[in-house]
């Protein structure tokens, strides 16, 4: 009996001190509100930030959506109600969060707008994201230097596909592109046989690949039955595998009809084996490593009631404020350098791509 209760004892010390431990570490719940799974970019955004928010003595409350608006909200809601002293959401209809921000800013919760800019309310604190604009200068410069255009080669077709048109960003890469292709086609150096051009026309729903696909085999027929498409401006690396698909089933990349040059985004598996089997092109990688730790270190500030640190404070316009953001730098990745950005920064491993 004695041994047992001297046993009891001990656990019962041990139990305290596991738990006065854990109390020191909690700093706080951070609820994490990721759009989707379908993309393996939010899977590696969510698991990063839960591993930097642990180590740093946070609570994390990661939640997936699958692109189902009224999940989200209800993800949301549900971290205001367990207490979340900070939410870092990437939504996926940037417009649709007013109501629940307002709750949760009534309850003193500070509100991060993670890669994706939270629209039409005032109760965002602060945003991380890359410099969208650059993402799409950056496709459509590859674009010009791929067809040599300012080598005075040309004319040259082209169709754009745009990304959601309930995603903020999708607005930023278009203009970001449309930038720099614009002189090429005032010049006609750069022909849109479709004729769709403006984000009412090329974007696409829930940057939902199938979709682009359908698209690209309309215009496909309806446009190309006696002309050959040069270059494909794709926002997104889901995308641009729907579009190859439909290519590929017309015969381009076999019997001698060349593959477009075809962008995308996010540097995802499938696409950098596409761009080493030589369909796929080029992609933009933004390290989601980075973007990690920029987040916490905005929630650190918010919470110890200093201002997060922030490089601009002038573009992204919610329709209530302008919201102040930290901008990463986002980086082309092609067959010549995919191995330098990609393997030896150590977000893959080789053997992940070959
Ligand atoms: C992100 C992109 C991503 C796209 C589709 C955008 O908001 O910034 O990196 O490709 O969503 O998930």
């Amino acid at each position: 009996m004695k041994r047992i209760n001297a046993i009891m004892a001990g656990l019962a010390v041990c139990l305290l001190l596991l738990t006065g431990q854990a109390q020191a570490q909690n700093k706080g719940l951070v609820g994490i509100s990721m759009p989707t799974k379908s993309s393996a970019r939010w899977i590696a955004d969510g698991d990063n930030m839960r591993k930097i928010f642990l180590a740093k003595g946070y609570g994390v409350d990661l939640q997936y959506a699958e692109d189902d608006i009224p999940n989200q909200l209800a993800q949301i809601e549900n971290m205001v109600t367990k207490g979340a002293k900070v939410l870092v959401i990437a939504a996926i209809d940037g417009t649709t969060l007013s109501d629940v921000l307002q709750q949760a800013h009534a309850s003193g919760i500070k509100v991060i707008a993670y890669d994706r800019l939270i629209r039409n309310t005032p109760n965002v604190d602060d945003y991380a994201t890359f410099d969208n604009f650059q993402v799409g200068v950056l496709q459509a410069g590859y674009i010009v230097k791929a067809l040599g255009l300012d080598e005075g080669k040309g004319p040259f077709n082209i169709e754009l596909f745009g990304g959601s048109p309930d995603d903020n960003n999708a607005f930023f890469f278009y203009n970001g592109a449309m930038s720099v292709l614009k002189p090429y086609m005032d010049s006609g150096k750069l022909v849109v046989p479709s004729g769709q051009l403006g984000m009412e026309k090329v974007s696409t729903l829930r940057w939902d690949g199938a979709v682009a696909q359908a698209r690209m085999d309309n215009l496909l027929s309806a446009y190309y039955s006696d002309k050959h498409v040069d270059a494909v401006l794709s926002p997104y690396d889901g995308l641009s595998i729907g579009i190859i698909s439909s290519l590929k089933g017309v015969g381009y990349g076999s019997n001698g009809l060349k593959m477009p040059v075809i962008t995308g985004q996010d540097a995802e598996i499938p696409s950098i084996k596409s761009i080493l089997a030589g369909e796929q092109t080029s992609t933009i990688f933004k390290d989601t490593r980075e973007l990690a730790k920029v987040t916490a270190d905005m929630v650190d500030a918010l919470l110890n009631g200093r201002q997060p640190q922030v490089n601009d404070t002038k573009t992204y316009d919610n329709g209530k404020k302008i919201v102040p953001a930290y901008l990463l730098k986002p980086v082309v990745v092609d067959k010549t350098n995919w191995k330098h950005v990609l393997v030896d920064s150590g977000y893959y491993t080789e053997k992940q791509i070959h």
